[in-house]
């Protein structure tokens, strides 16, 4: 999936949204049906019974009274009625709380009314540290109040019960205004008014919670409630497809194009696909670019591949938006009810997968789920697991690997690479977990291991390498645009008082598009004078374009250009051009991944090249291992002799057989 970590964020961010206004649907419903109360007993029937029910899940009190101001003892007030009938008919005194509510404020307080209003002579059997809430009534044209009590150890009523209690208090004042005999037609059609904004707002908030804003289509939590029903309702031998749909490449359509096209792009897909299916099926999307429809019925499983065949291939035509021809495709993913799941969240999860399958195989390709890729969605869960374990635990450790000068092979700095080591001793490389780590939302907290862990080694290092080396970490280009953490990551190497000695090693895919790292990381970075290298250069979407936007000081010409260099006139060219573009832009060129002595050699003689980092001269090694292994320099190997990265134990000039 791409660009995961921040899809995740979105999403986490969307169904927080969804869940508030799910909850400010069902108060909007509640509040209604509290009015209802008011508006349909007759003459002097007690309305109250209703109201306080329709309220309790609203407010979630424990007592509720309503005093009205007594006309025949001023000052007073007179309990009109309660969820505790003893009270009724209580005598309470207007002190200063009561009389602010009276006058039309909304009142709070943790601890409940003030006792000197408390009713003399009853036994209220009610704490005085109650949390409160009093909110103005006016019943029958007389000035009154809703006092509503919470157990003493529960918390307070906040901001949210307040907006509810203020419109609650408005219109019930109005719906009782409106019950009276000698009701006003400006009353009642202000009263009418009100009722139907809420209604409306009512209708309103159901839909917008029920479906995604941007494509009008039904959203996670409805589909879902949707295929359930739909499976509740199945008889014995009836099938169900269930379609994931994940689009290739959208997070370089919004970094290229913009966010505003991206969103016309997920539009004009949702568009595609709903012309598509017929009138029985169904399509929600799920979040960022994911989508999920289902076939219901078929008879054939043939029908079902046909038709998502079709999608897809429809999905392949470009877009036309705002004026530029966007092309994307989609990996689709398929499992079928009742043999996959027998329910949304496990014929999703098996859709999932096998879209995952799918899109590693090939993009725009379409798989369906099989029980051997429920082993590997097993693996993956205990995998994750394990992860999460591993994190909590630290066993995270960094290896370091000499960026040389390819001259002499004098060590000009390292990269530290972070390794997991397992519970059983195995060190596994990023390529193993950092995918998945990042998908979970891991990766801070190994990249926080790997820094600290690198601080607390300086002075050995210091003592072996001298203070003139540098030190470099990777961070990705999700992580980069976080703003927090990487104010506190870079904050903590200024605390080394080295922050000369550190350069970050950011992949392209973090400076494309003007985003926080752009405007807010990188000069920060630049104000405490930690170094800005761009790795793994020649792989990315735009390359040359983003270095007229961005100054690094160093940049690492990927292992893909530097293989056999020697032999393919391409590759030179391209090197040529990033080398001269490098130079007029005053950045130090670095070559990744030199394996051979022709690789070097070409680099030495037909370049201008003179750092380079590969097996060659070293392989990443833990830091005690490489204090260790500090003999003084052995001579090259002679051309030809090649140390291959399949094989971890070839000899290398330098690194151990411990090396990694
Ligand atoms: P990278 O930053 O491009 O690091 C270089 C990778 O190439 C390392 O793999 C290194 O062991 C390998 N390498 C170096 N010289 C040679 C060579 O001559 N031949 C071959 N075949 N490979 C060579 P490693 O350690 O497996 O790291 C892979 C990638 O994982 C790194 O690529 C980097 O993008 C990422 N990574 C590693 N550590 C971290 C980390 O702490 N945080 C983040 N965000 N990413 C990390
Ligand atoms: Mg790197
Ligand atoms: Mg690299």
């Amino acid at each position: 999936m791409e660009g995961s970590e921040e899809l995740r964020e979105t999403l986490v961010a969307m169904r927080r949204e969804i869940d508030l206004l799910r909850v400010e649907a069902t108060h909007a419903n509640l509040l209604l049906n509290a009015l209802d109360s008011v508006l349909c007993v007759d003459g002097d029937a007690d309305p109250f019974a209703g109201v306080f029910s329709a309220l309790l899940p609203v407010f979630e009190y424990s007592h509720a009274i309503v005093l009205i101001e007594n006309d025949h003892a001023q000052g007073t007030l007179e309990c009109a009625a309660a969820s505790r009938d003893s009270l009724v008919g209580s005598i309470w005194k207007a002190g200063r709380t009561f009389s602010k509510v009276l006058a039309g404020r909304i009142i709070t307080t943790l601890s409940s009314a003030d006792s000197e209003e408390w009713p003399d002579g009853i036994d209220v059997g009610l704490s005085q540290s109650q949390p409160a809430l009093y909110l103005p009534l006016r019943v029958r044209n007389r000035r009154g109040l809703l006092m509503l009590l919470r157990d003493c150890d529960s918390s307070g009523f906040d901001r949210t019960h307040v907006a509810l209690a203020r419109k609650f208090s408005l219109l019930a004042s109005h719906a009782f205004a409106a019950t009276r005999a000698n009701q006003t037609e400006a009353e009642s059609h202000r009263l009418k008014q009100l009722t139907e904004q809420l209604k409306a707002s009512q209708a309103e908030l159901t839909f917008r919670a029920n479906h995604d804003q941007l494509t009008g289509l039904p959203n996670r939590s409805h589909i879902q409630e949707l295929v359930d029903a739909i499976l509740m309702r199945k008889q014995p031998g009836q099938q169900l497809a269930l379609a994931f749909i994940d689009l290739d490449n959208f997070k370089q359509v919004n970094d290229f194009y913009g966010h505003a096209a991206g969103d016309a792009l997920l539009k004009r897909v949702a568009d595609r696909v709903r012309a598509e299916i017929r009138k029985t099926d169904l399509i929600g999307r799920i979040s960022g670019d994911e989508f999920v429809f289902i076939l219901d019925p078929f008879r054939e499983q043939a029908e079902v591949s046909a038709l998502i065949a079709r999608i897809r291939d429809r999905l392949q035509q470009p877009f036309e938006i705002d004026g530029a021809r966007i092309r994307v495709s989609a990996s689709i993913g398929v499992a079928f009810f009742p043999t996959h799941g027998s329910d949304y969240e496990t014929l999703r999860r098996n859709a999932d997968t096998a879209m995952y399958q799918a899109k590693t195989t090939s993009k725009g390709s379409i798989g369906f789920f099989n029980q051997t890729l429920g082993k590997e969605a097993a693996e993956k869960i205990s995998l994750e697991h394990s992860l999460r374990t591993a994190l909590r635990n630290r066993d995270f450790r960094y290896a370091l690997q000499a960026k040389v000068d390819i001259r002499d092979q004098r060590i000009v700095g390292f990269e530290a690479l972070a390794r997991w080591v397992d519970a059983q001793g195995r060190v596994h490389p990023p390529g193993k977990f950092l995918a998945l780590a990042s998908e979970l939302g891991l990766l801070d907290g190994i990249t926080n291991i790997v820094l600290d862990a690198l601080i607390d080694d300086l002075p050995r290092l210091d003592a072996c390498f001298g203070t003139d080396v540098s030190y470099s970490i990777n961070i990705s280009a999700a992580q980069a645009a976080k703003i927090a953490f990487m104010e506190q990551f870079v904050q903590r190497i200024a605390g080394t008082g080295r922050a000369g000695s550190f350069t970050l090693e950011l992949t392209e895919e973090a400076f494309v598009a003007a985003g926080p790292f752009q405007s807010r990381i990188f000069p920060l970075l630049r104000e405490v004078g930690v170094g800005v290298s761009i790795d793994d250069f020649g792989t990315g979407y735009s390359s040359l374009s983003i270095l007229a936007d961005i100054t690094a000081d160093e940049l690492k010409v990927d292992r893909s250009l530097i293989t056999s260099i020697h032999q393919r006139p391409r590759s030179q060219s391209i090197l040529r051009a990033i080398e001269s573009l490098s130079a007029a832009l005053s950045m130090y060129v670095v070559a990744e991944g030199i394996e051979t002595v022709e690789e070097r050699d070409f680099l030495l003689n037909a370049t201008s090249i003179t750092c380079g980092q590969g097996y060659l001269f070293h392989k990443p090694q833990f830091v005690d291992e490489l204090i260790r292994s500090q003999t003084p320099t052995m001579p090259m190997p002679a051309s030809g002799e090649r140390f291959s990265s399949a094989h971890p134990s070839s000899r290398s000039p330098q690194s151990s057989a411990l090396s990694f």
